[in-house]
């Protein structure tokens, strides 16, 4: 072998073990290839995910620039980006894009908690409460909608929502508040749901019976309330209730158990202000979810033992602010009154944040937080 063939020999070896540790996808508990270190000994108790539906980085600029530059999500430090490609296409829907968050798994558009093959995936959400912990969602669409339904349920399809309603049965949900009552309790196949619930102790009330924030809530029994029949009415119409429960339910999951807790809350249509190409309506539904972002901020602050993370599963509306817009006044343009393959951006705060750096897949959310509630580790 001559110099040069060595070189050559030695050069690929390099090149091809450097390969290997690029497609790794594994990260490791002191930190990750960028020389980010993460603290070693400090993990999380608890994990509170916030997904603003449809939300890019031009719908935070829309709502922060109206807001005299003040939003509650400036107040994090630490951020990355995330690609949010499905299984089937480069453009995700909410399914798909909710399904790699949450079981962290590509699949195709419109699948529920289910990978390529419609097979099954296990949540972050049942993988806790397998492990002990208590679990609670907070949403302002349907409980069944597109984001909401890949935590609790495994379906082929999106639309099977009567399906779908039937899977929140088969994991014990602590907490969970938001639209949807008739797939519980006025079903096709005549299965009644709020009965199935009061049969296990828990508590069930919703927007026809008493008003949420006339209500006490006891942490002694698993607590559901639906705010509509199906999907709730905008923020702009008087719903308000998203920033309000989302704080007494990360109080309730705190008291539940010791072991902790994951909770997901959900800014549901700020996405339906993209479909709609309605800047409005896209500004209204950020504001109300900004300020659960505040209300959980705060509580993050105080509790000192739990992760907040804030991202979405697309942006939706090829969003823009264009020129002669003034910071009182927006000139916002759509591209398209679907979804869009932008980057995501995340942001972190508290125990293990600095996981979330970066820039890497939607479905690495789901690694990073599994990571960081050590879920492996947890005996059941
Ligand atoms: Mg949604
Ligand atoms: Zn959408």
């Amino acid at each position: 072998m001559s110099f040069r063939q060595t070189i050559l020999v030695l050069l690929i070896f390099f090149i091809s073990a450097c390969g290997d540790k690029a497609t790794s996808t594994t990260v490791s508990p002191k930190g990750d290839d960028s020389g980010v270190l993460v603290p070693e000994e400090i993990f999380p108790k608890n994990i509170i995910l916030m997904i603003g539906d449809g939300m890019g980085i031009a719908q935070i600029s829309a709502a922060m620039y109206l807001n005299s530059s003040k939003l509650n999500i400036e107040e994090f430090s630490i951020m990355g980006l995330q690609k949010t490609f499905s299984g089937d296409n480069l453009i995700t829907d909410s399914a798909a894009g909710a399904t790699a968050i949450a079981c962290g798994v590509k699949t195709y558009n419109n699948g529920i908690g289910v990978d390529m093959d419609t097979l099954p995936v296990p949540s972050i959400m049942e993988i806790a409460k397998n492990k002990g912990l208590a679990v609670g969602m907070v949403v302002t669409s349907s409980v069944v909608h597109g984001t909401p339904a890949p935590f609790m349920a495994h379906v082929p399809h999106r639309q099977f929502k009567e399906k779908i309603a039937l899977d929140f049965m088969n994991t014990e949900i602590d907490f969970m508040v938001g639209g949807g009552k008739k797939y519980f309790d006025n079903r096709k196949d005549e299965k009644d749901l709020y009965k199935e619930f009061k049969k296990r102790g828990y508590f069930i009330s919703d927007y026809f019976k008493q008003d949420i924030f006339d209500m006490h809530v006891s942490n002694r029994r698993n607590f559901v309330y639906f705010t509509a029949n199906d999907d709730p009415v905008p923020a702009a119409a008087g719903r308000e209730y998203l920033p309000y429960v989302s704080s007494i339910g990360a109080k309730f999951l705190r008291k539940r158990n010791e072991k902790g807790f994951f909770m997901m809350i959900e800014g549901s249509q700020i996405d339906w202000g993209g479909h709609a190409k309605d800047a409005e309506k896209v500004v209204s539904e950020l504001n109300d979810f900004d300020k659960a972002i505040g209300k959980i901020l705060k509580f993050a602050k105080k509790d000192k033992e739990t992760l907040v993370i804030v991202t979405a599963d697309h942006e939706c509306g090829g969003f823009a602010i264009n020129n002669g817009s003034t910071r009182e006044m927006l000139f916002p343009a759509f591209t398209t009154n679907g979804h869009t393959a932008d980057l995501i951006p995340v942001f972190a705060y508290g125990p293990q944040a600095e996981l979330f750096r970066g820039i890497y897949d939607n479905t690495d959310i789901f690694k990073k937080m599994k990571q960081a509630l050590r879920l492996d580790k947890k005996e059941n």
